[in-house]
């Protein structure tokens, strides 16, 4: 498990773009929500939390339902639990007594009948004012039968009958946040959209017509004026265009990446397999079929002058760091130099760890450089590196910092626990002289997102595991049973086992997640004194290489209390239980990332998952699927299917492309028509010049995608 904190790949190789160039027709779009009438600083922060801080944020927050407010019965008419907009006439107030709980009413009514208007903690003066006896008054709401009476507690709408028009409608109703009413929300959208006007059009008439979509503009104001819950769905023309033209800006801003990085010039990268061959004969076992084909895929690409940009998935375990060593050590062979990054300073020790034996067996020189590595010892390991003494170069992004000089960096490996964007891509298509580029995942992820989050890159996939792992027995326990756990985890620690504990991620709070971690640890010590050991992301780098230094050795620590901040890491292969506490915290590839970590050392694992119960139906489902199996893209995609793609591998955390409109679940076969449109529009107009190409450029803006532009411009 690897407990520091992922770097942000966005600090890479300080390259930067020139500003981009967005067309002044979205100018409006791009300006702060405060723009907005009535927008004012206390609102500003609910609707940039709830939205975004842009006006065109508030465009992509759309209806979830609706309220339908066209029906209007005589009072006498109205029955009970439906929305009904009444014109009534206000025949008397009965304000509540002072101090007292009773609520203020006010009875209104028509010829057929009355209606009683109840507010809790209603306001005399406001009340007096909006609905003054003897006036007539439109008011909306639902109705209710109390006593055989009719009333409305705080109806949602109170007007004069001059504006029924604005009442009498479908409402559209909007995922919301506390604090921010449903009125001043919707009036903001309105505003938003009020500063819409039409773009010029990305797609071909022909297709528009075939599709039976309407243009951007009138997709974008039918969405949020739904004439009812019909108009919500996705596949909706309105919903679906939108979703398409999302869809479009992602595939196309990949593809345009991807192209960029094609053009920079390659090299060729030629070795003569003598490394290799040391190597493997070194190692005490056989490369499976997955990671031979993979290494045949990764070779071609090196050997090939077009610059490699290649994605290797491949689950917990499955052996993608001897991959990676021998790809490195075909660049070596051809004379050059290779690098590893690794996402955090622990595991860049450990890929160090695992490389050093199988080096020297070869004559290979590897050294780490990470922020750690300090003074006299850094600058002697980079003037080694200059001078290409050092054939291989493990670290973090320190790895990219200017200071660093690498005689001939030809080949580089990413060990991402985080997911690149668009824009990170392009920063390492900068670096170097036509590095290629191997990037490696851990997360299994289904299909339709790696086309999204991926679509740039080739990929090879290790879908074999190798030899010899032992299945890992998964249990669902309730938390109520922790003594239980605490017992059992005992008498394993009596026999000499590794035990992992697991705190979980409480949104947002690290310091709580923190504080529930230090609480366990104290918990267990009292039970088991040294043989606990805790490490979290907030420690010293000494401190957590002590606790993991005591926990890898063999008189050392048996428990390890963690919280996880990212879940993939070091390897103990002694480690045979862990435990993880609120495990429906988790998503599920986080949970298998966690469970990856045991059952390594040929012994067999138990994963106790701890839940607070009661669990809902799809949590309990969820959690079934992770008992029920280890294989991590199946996994992935019943995650998918019972979650839906935003939620993802908790999308938000693992920087996986969110879509602001497009629903992977529903719109699988749109994403798959926007992939061969992009296709089809570089292979006619790579630079987008035509005037459909510039239509194109102002939809990669609409959607964020400034660095697919820069690509053009820059060549
Ligand atoms: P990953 O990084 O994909 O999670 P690792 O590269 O750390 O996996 O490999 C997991 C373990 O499997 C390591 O202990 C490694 O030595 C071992 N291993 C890798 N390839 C093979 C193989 N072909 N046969 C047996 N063991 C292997
Ligand atoms: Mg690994």
């Amino acid at each position: 498990m690897l407990l520091d904190r992922p770097v942000s790949p966005s600090s890479f190789l300080g390259f930067r773009f020139p500003m981009a160039l967005r067309p002044s027709i979205l100018f409006p779009l791009f300006a702060k929500v405060t723009t907005l009438p009535g927008i004012g600083p206390r609102l500003v922060k609910l609707v940039e939390k709830l939205a975004g801080e842009n006006v065109v944020n508030l465009l992509w927050h759309l209806p979830s339902g609706v309220l339908d407010r066209r029906f209007s019965p005589k009072v006498g008419d109205a029955p009970a639990g439906k929305i009904a907009t009444l014109i009534v006439d206000v025949l008397a107030h009965a304000p509540a007594p002072p101090r007292s709980k009773v609520p203020y009413r006010i009875t209104c009514g028509d010829e057929t009948g009355k209606i009683t208007l109840v507010f809790f903690h209603g306001r005399l003066d406001y009340l007096e004012e909006a609905l003054p006896v003897g006036e007539q008054r439109v008011v909306s709401g639902k109705v209710e039968v109390f006593d055989s009476r009719r009333q409305m507690n705080h109806p949602d709408h109170i007007v004069p009958v001059a504006q029924i028009d604005s009442v009498k409608r479908v409402e559209p109703v909007y995922p919301m946040t506390e604090g921010l009413s449903p009125k001043v929300l919707e009036k903001s959208i309105r505003a938003a959209l009020a500063k819409t006007s039409d773009l010029p059009e990305w797609f071909d008439p022909a297709y528009l017509a075939r599709q039976q979509w309407p243009s951007w503009h009138d997709a974008l104001r039918a969405v949020h004026a739904p004439g009812g819950e019909e108009d919500l769905l996705p596949s909706h023309p309105a919903r679906a265009r939108l979703a398409f033209d999302e869809l479009l800006s992602n595939q196309l801003a990949l593809m345009l990446v991807r192209l960029k990085a094609r053009k920079r010039r390659g090299r060729s990268l030629v070795g003569d397999g003598i490394l290799r061959g040391k190597v493997k004969a070194a190692l005490p076992y056989a490369l499976t079929g997955a990671q031979s084909r993979a290494l045949e895929e990764i070779f071609a690409d090196m050997v090939s002058k077009n610059r490699m940009l290649r994605l290797l998935q491949g689950d917990v375990g499955s052996g993608k760091t001897i991959v990676a060593l021998m790809a490195m050590l075909a660049a070596v062979e051809a004379g050059s130099q290779a690098a590893l990054m690794a996402p955090t300073e622990i595991l860049a020790q450990q890929h160090l760890e695992t490389l050093k034996p199988l080096c020297a067996a070869a004559g290979v020189r590897v050294e780490v450089l990470t922020g750690r590595v300090k003074g006299a010892a850094r600058n002697a390991i980079l003037e080694d590196i200059a001078a290409g003494h050092i054939n291989i170069v493990v670290g973090t992004h320190a790895l990219f910092q200017k200071d660093i000089a690498f005689h001939d960096l030809a080949f580089a490996v990413i060990d991402e626990q985080h997911r690149f964007g668009v824009h990170q891509r392009l920063e390492l298509a900068a670096k170097g002289d036509g590095t290629d580029v191997l990037v490696m995942t851990a997360t299994p992820i289904p299909r339709t997102l790696t086309l999204t989050a991926y679509g740039d890159m080739d990929v090879s996939r290790l879908d074999e595991k190798p030899p010899g792992r032992m299945p890992v027995d998964t249990r669902l326990i309730n938390l109520e049973r922790l003594d239980e756990i605490v017992d059992a985890v005992t008498r394993a620690v009596a026999k000499g086992g590794k035990i992992y504990w697991v705190c979980p991620l409480v949104e947002e709070s690290e310091l709580i997640d923190l504080a529930a971690a230090e609480e366990r640890h104290a918990h267990l010590k009292q039970i088991l004194g040294s043989k606990v050991a805790l490490i979290h992301g907030k420690m010293k780098p000494a401190e957590k290489d002590a606790a993991m230094d005591s926990f890898t050795s063999a008189d050392g620590a048996q428990v390890l209390v963690a919280t996880t901040v990212i879940e993939v890491g070091v390897d103990v292969p002694d480690a045979t239980i862990m435990v993880i506490e609120h495990a429906e915290r988790f998503g599920l590839a986080q949970l298998h990332q966690l469970r990856g970590r045991i059952g390594r050392g040929g012994k067999s694992g138990t994963c106790l998952l701890l839940y607070a119960g009661p669990l809902t139906e799809t949590a309990k489902s969820r959690l079934n699927i992770l008992r029920d199996t280890e294989d991590g893209f199946i996994i992935a995609e019943e995650d998918l299917r019972l979650r839906g793609g935003g939620e993802v591998l908790g999308t938000r955390q693992s920087g996986l492309p969110e879509f602001k409109i497009a629903d992977l679940m529903v719109h699988g076969e749109l994403l798959a028509a926007a992939r061969d449109d992009a296709k089809l529009i570089i292979a006619r107009d790579a630079n987008l010049e035509s005037s459909r190409g510039e239509a194109l450029r102002t939809l990669l803006y609409l959607f964020e995608q400034d660095d697919a532009v820069r690509t053009l411009r820059s060549g």
